[in-house]
């Protein structure tokens, strides 16, 4: 079992000491490269003058999953706020071994974020994992880790929390995303780890893989804002999202025949039972089948290759809490065009061609 050791300090890390009202770029050293050479990543601490939690905003923990990488390093470089009290720590890439190969997975193939919290003696993934919570996650009393869609997929912006923690119900209702969806994450994840260990987290999953795009990267900046604003160490007000509601659930719908799809819905689309998600064509257009939404909900996310086999995945649907999607329903019909919002959702859709069933008659 784990030993109860002494909290590491927010401000010092070896023989570096940031004090408060203070900034700076500490490594971190994780491993050793192939050629002996240490393996370290930056971490950057940023302190208020006044005392407050230290919340921990991390990306790439797999490693081609860099949307949060440009958020984290926008921060840096932009201040876009004043940090009052309590401290921040900003580690644009966790996993500097995958990140560096463009891969999700570390070189022995593991996925790191399905290894913490570690251990000392363990694989290369469980020794990095265990680093990781030792020198980061008992640091820090939150954390928000950014994440993507997987390769050949992307996300409607959605935080991923688990709100039976009060703690981390409060962080995530404040973080201002659309759509929450309800669930402790995978077994072996760094936020159900740091969760268990005390660090209330949470994770925004949005966009794609391998790229830094505009409003995703906004939208992850605001949530951040949002949720330093609501433990009272920043001065910005909140900005609300324009709706949310929670899923307490989500299934990806899939193809049933092999074909090239013509899309109907894009991502962050309310969808009805039965309407149409995409029909199921030849590369001539010669129709196979249509997909349908199986019940009402809200496109979370979406293939972003149109070819596809039988049981290929084309589009991950949440399912709202009874009665709730009436909410999302008002909240599109009220929301701005220039909204964070409608611009996201617009964004995303530059990257299908989809034909609304109204267009075809
Ligand atoms: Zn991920």
């Amino acid at each position: 079992m784990t030993r109860k050791k002494a909290k590491p300090e927010v401000g010092r890390w070896g023989t570096v000491e940031v004090p408060p009202g203070e900034s700076r770029e500490v490594k971190l050293t994780l491993s050793e490269s192939y050629f002996g050479a240490d393996s370290r990543i930056p971490v950057y601490v940023w302190r208020g003058k006044e005392p407050g939690p230290t919340v921990m905003v991390s990306a790439a923990v797999h490693g081609d999953e860099i949307n949060g990488t440009g958020a984290i390093r926008q921060i840096i470089t932009d201040k876009p706020f004043d940090l009052r009290a309590g401290s921040l720590v900003l580690v644009p890439v966790i996993n500097r071994l995958g990140f560096e190969r463009h891969s999700r997975y570390l070189p022995d193939r593991r996925d790191l974020n399905r290894c913490f919290p570690g251990s000392s003696g363990g694989s290369l993934a469980s020794r990095l994992a265990h680093v990781i919570s030792r020198e980061l996650v008992t640091r820090c009393d939150y954390g928000i880790d950014l994440h993507t869609a997987a390769v050949r997929r992307t996300n409607f912006p959605n935080v991923r929390a688990d709100m039976d923690d009060p703690k981390v119900a409060a962080l995530a209702r404040a973080f201002g995303a659309e759509l929450i969806v309800h669930g402790k994450g995978p077994q072996g994840s760094l936020r159900r780890s740091a969760c268990k260990a005390g660090c209330a987290t949470l994770i925004l999953e949005a966009g794609e893989v391998w790229k830094v795009e505009p409003t995703v990267m906004e939208y992850a900046i605001r949530g951040v804002r949002n949720c330093l604003s609501s433990l009272g160490m920043i001065d910005d007000p909140h900005e609300p999202p324009a709706y949310q509601i929670i899923a307490d659930k989500s299934r990806w719908v899939r193809a049933s025949r092999g074909g090239f799809l013509q899309f109907h819905v894009a991502p962050g689309d309310i969808v009805d039972a039965g309407d149409l998600i995409a029909t199921n064509t030849s590369v001539t257009g010669r129709e196979y089948n249509v997909i349908k939404a199986p019940t009402a909900g809200i496109v979370l996310g979406m293939t972003t290759i149109p070819s596809v086999a039988p049981g290929d995945p084309v589009c991950h649907i949440a399912y709202p809490n009874g009665g709730t999607l009436d909410k999302a329903t008002r909240g599109h019909a009220d929301a701005h065009p220039q909204s964070l919002h409608e611009r996201t959702r617009d964004d995303l859709a530059t990257g299908f061609v989809v034909t609304r069933p109204d267009d075809e008659d």
